[in-house]
């Protein structure tokens, strides 16, 4: 078998909105015929991929498709059918066994639907993806109801859908011919040409992105798909004094925390997880421990500035989680006032926010009551770029 992809994007998308055609707008921080190009490109059963542009979207394309191992584009016709046609003819000097057609405004398409279309091609010479009608239908005329259409034996469909690429560019040289040109999917053209046409399952989130509340659902979509871990570790050792600061309250203790700062372990294993989550480093990169005007500081303003660069990544704290390891003093008694503390700083609320306490069980450093040491694990939620 050799597999290739013919990517139709020649619309104007007009019902879209926007400046640009909906194929050419951006989702998340991808432009939709990029993401919908590479899903081909990068599968490894797709030997070729030919994109079918829009007259005059040359530039858009270029800029958009950039990188991408792919051939060059083709421009398109007046219809989809045409365009099609013109991908379809552009594969000949490749002599490909199969093709998959899709659609550029489908960019969810998941490489295990790709495989559902190829495994199914070798035994059939046309697959088509679709999904069973679940609402009920109804026709409509001028606003009311003149029927309720039986909806059982009724698919939605859905692309890429597959062909034996002999077979299939012989069906559209054949609707050519015959001057029919509204085909509007391929597996019409083949069942007008009198090939049997198979089912595959579709895909729920393979959906076509139509009209501007299309871009902007799958910009939402993507937002909470960006979601980061942070993780965080720190250790001070104690020294003579009468108090501990962990998550900014004061703790009755022997000893004290030793550290340029207030020695907040706990903030500062906070501190470096939501550094984490971003990519920015650490505390240390921030707020170098030799400086003096760090010194003795509330450790709030190391937290309140991986805030800040946070939010500048268009984040948000999704939850956090800390354990502070200690022989001594104990934790429990503190944990609601430490929560009270890293609320307002973290701007979620307490129950997303988990301090736990243990011991090392007298093992080590923290067993023989040297010092402690405390981990933090946050879930960071980005916006990013939005189209
Ligand atoms: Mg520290």
């Amino acid at each position: 078998m050799k597999v290739a992809a013919v990517i139709v994007g020649g619309g104007s998308g007009v019902r879209a909105g926007g400046e640009n055609p909906k194929q050419y707008q951006l989702i998340g921080n991808s432009i939709v015929i990029y993401q919908t190009l590479s899903a081909f490109a990068r599968h490894p059963a797709i030997a070729l991929v030919q994109p079918v542009i829009g007259k005059g979207h040359e530039g858009l394309f270029a800029a958009a498709a950039g990188g991408l191992d792919i051939l060059p584009p083709v421009i398109g016709g007046a219809t989809r059918q045409e365009s099609c046609r013109a991908g379809l003819v552009a594969l000949e000097a490749h002599a490909p066994t199969h093709v998959l057609i899709h659609d550029a405004a489908r960019p969810f398409i998941s490489a295990a639907l790709i495989d559902r279309v190829i495994t199914l091609l070798s035994a059939q010479d046309c697959v088509l993806p679709a999904l069973l009608v679940a609402d009920t239908l109804k026709r409509v005329q001028d606003g009311t109801v003149v029927s309720t259409i039986d909806r059982s034996g009724m698919w939605t469909v859905q692309t890429p859908q597959g062909f034996s690429y002999p077979d299939i560019l012989a069906a559209h040289r054949k609707a050519a011919r015959d001057g029919k040109s509204d085909f509007t999917d391929d597996a019409a053209v083949a069942e007008y040409a009198g090939l049997a046409v198979a089912l595959v399952a579709g895909d729920e989130s393979n959906r076509k992105l139509t009209t501007s509340q299309d871009i902007a659902r799958a910009n939402r979509d993507l937002v909470t798909d960006d979601i980061r871990i942070g993780q965080g570790t720190d250790v001070h050792a104690f020294e003579a004094g009468d108090h501990v600061t962990l998550c900014g309250v004061p703790i009755p203790h022997t000893a004290q925390l030793k550290g340029h700062s207030d020695a907040d372990a706990a903030m500062h294993a906070l501190t470096d997880a939501i550094l984490g989550a971003i990519g920015e480093g650490d505390i240390g990169t921030h707020f170098p421990p030799n400086d003096p005007q760090w010194k003795d500081v509330a450790s709030s303003i190391f937290l309140a500035k991986a805030m800040a660069l946070l939010k500048a990544h268009g984040g948000r704290i999704g939850n956090a989680d800390l354990t502070i390891l200690s022989e001594a003093p104990k934790i429990s008694s503190h944990v609601p006032a430490m929560k009270a503390v890293l609320s307002p700083l973290l701007e979620i609320g307490e129950d997303r926010i988990a301090i736990k306490a243990t011991t090392a069980e007298t093992l080590g450093f923290i067993g023989r009551g040297e010092g402690l040491m405390a981990t933090a694990t946050v879930l960071v939620k980005l916006r990013t770029a939005m189209g």
